[in-house]
């Protein structure tokens, strides 16, 4: 990683870092060139032309595309974080849930929300979901994807051949938008660093971003469902999947066959029996 010489960029760097740090955020990271993140056949000239592209899920704007803003202006490594050392994935999630605490470091705090919803499932999980926002359901009950579209998520996880226990779900962010509206990009930055460390604690071998906004925000492109869907990406170093989010499924049930097929390339990845006759075909 090269190193900043320049005493201004030094210190205009520790002041962000601190800046972050107060905030609670500590983890930072510089993103790899597109070339580098995308294992699929997605060329990098047409990811960039897409970049501006609309979003066939998400067509309002204000969807997130940075993972981390610390990121634009760092090439330093990551300072260190609570958890870092402690071998039980039990504590280590327990010590970032302590460490959002009664949180206010986005609008989303005074926006009515009920409470933070944080995650849920196995800490050693090689398979983990993660999904946009908390919704209505979500933040009565504390836990993600308990509502409808929960159900469509644990039915699928059923045909797995896995249970909800099984796996982690979490969301990029962890307070519910008001109205349900999509995550704004300053909330996503402001919370994904969360979701970056319990994913480093879970250590999964595959993750599956369920809907635009997640993959968006993972994998910092801009692309349609259609393009991000059927491919397998490079999430530091984890494989990262993309499908349907499940309440866009429950407005469009035709594509329940279409989102089996991704289920099935990460049951292939992971091991998983397929079913010998399939009545999700
Ligand atoms: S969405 Fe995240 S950053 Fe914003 S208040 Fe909730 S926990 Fe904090």
């Amino acid at each position: 990683m090269p190193s900043v010489t320049d005493p201004e960029m030094r210190q205009a760097v520790a002041d962000r870092i601190r800046f972050y740090n107060d905030l609670g955020i500590y983890d930072f990271y510089r993103r790899e060139p597109a070339s580098s993140e995308v294992v699929t056949s997605l060329q990098t000239e047409r990811d960039s032309a897409r970049r501006q592209e609309p979003i066939e899920e998400m067509p309002r704007t204000k969807a997130s595309v940075a993972v981390v803003a610390a990121e634009e202006n760092s090439s330093l490594a990551a300072s260190s974080k609570p958890e870092a050392g402690v071998q039980d994935p039990v504590r280590a999630l327990q010590i970032i849930r302590e460490d959002i605490g009664d949180c206010t470091r986005c609008k989303l705090s005074k926006q009515g929300r009920k409470q933070i919803v944080f995650g849920v499932g196995n800490p050693n999980a090689d398979l983990m979901f993660i999904g946009e926002a908390p919704g209505a359901d979500e933040d009565m009950k504390g836990e993600p994807f308990v509502g409808r579209a929960g159900q469509l998520l644990t039915n699928m996880i059923k045909a797995m051949g896995l249970s909800r226990a099984e796996v982690y779900i979490a969301n990029i962010i962890k307070c519910r938008p008001p109205g349900n509206r999509q995550p704004e990009r300053d909330e996503c930055e402001t919370c994904s660093p969360f979701l970056m460390r319990q994913i480093a604690v879970v250590k999964p071998k595959a993750i599956v971003a369920l809907g635009a906004v997640a993959a968006k925000t993972l994998l910092a492109l801009n692309a349609p469902m259609s393009e991000f869907r059927g491919h397998w990406y490079d999430f530091r170093g984890t494989k990262l999947a993309v499908t349907y989010h499940p309440a866009f499924l429950l407005r469009d049930p035709r594509q329940k066959k279409e989102t089996w097929k991704d289920l099935q390339m990460v049951m292939r990845e992971l091991g998983l029996p397929m079913p010998a006759a399939s009545s999700h075909e």
